[in-house]
């Protein structure tokens, strides 16, 4: 069985890019999300070996530190040509100022370096592990993946991270082109977009009351 998500939700994230979508994502539910910086609440070390695992340290050490549940997201973005990199380390190619035009010329210098020039040697996805924890241990766990390409230059002043260099597969414009509504992608227009949408979908059925329009 699914547990509800009722009342008050600490989204436990400090990255403002994160936190916008969230709160957007949740909002349509009717959800009042509180931001784990708003309450001055400690940013964990992410020590898990995977988007899941890092996601879970998040949510749990917010739920705990608060009292209330929790929701975090632990994402990336997963180039096939360079073995998955930077995947969990997405954040920390951005190193200490959070410097994401830096961390997608590494990425753009690492498919230089290998030769790859074409959309099809250009390969990524982004993943989204989301969870929610409870102050009593309770767990829900989701997962979320969208497909394309990386382009160069990178695309657009929107959305956050490396979206100005990835084009979904089968749009035209980058998430960095993209409004927030349009890289979501939810319905009813659309069935999910970005991994962060698609995962919080399957949260959404699983977990939270019928969206309010
Ligand atoms: P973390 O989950 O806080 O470790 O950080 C994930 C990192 O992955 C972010 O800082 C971004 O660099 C990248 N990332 C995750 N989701 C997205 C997205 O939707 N667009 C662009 N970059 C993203």
């Amino acid at each position: 069985m699914h547990r509800q998500i009722t009342g008050r939700l600490i989204i436990a994230t400090h990255n403002p890019g994160k936190l916008r979508e969230m709160r957007e994502l949740l909002g349509r539910h009717g959800v009042e999300a509180v931001a784990a910086g708003e309450l001055r609440l400690p940013e964990p070390e992410e020590t898990g070996a995977s988007f899941r695992e890092n996601a879970r340290i998040k949510a749990s050490a917010a739920a705990s530190a608060a009292g209330l549940p929790a929701f975090a997201d632990d994402s990336g973005l997963a180039v096939d040509a360079l073995d998955g990199a930077p995947g969990i380390h997405s954040a920390r190619w951005a190193g200490e100022s959070k410097d994401f035009r830096h961390a997608m010329e590494k990425v753009e210098g690492m498919l230089r370096e290998r030769d790859a020039f074409t959309p099809q040697q250009r390969r990524a996805h982004f993943v989204s592990a989301l969870c929610v924890a409870w102050p009593d241990g309770h767990l829900e766990e989701f997962e979320g993946r969208v497909d394309g390409t990386l382009v160069w230059p990178p695309r657009g002043e929107r959305g956050f991270g490396y979206d100005p260099m990835f084009l979904p597969d089968g749009f035209a414009r980058t998430f960095g082109e993209m409004t927030g509504e349009e890289k979501h992608g939810l319905p009813p227009q659309g069935r999910g977009l970005s991994h962060r949408a698609r995962a919080f979908l399957l949260l959404a059925a699983a977990c939270l009351p019928e969206k309010k329009f």
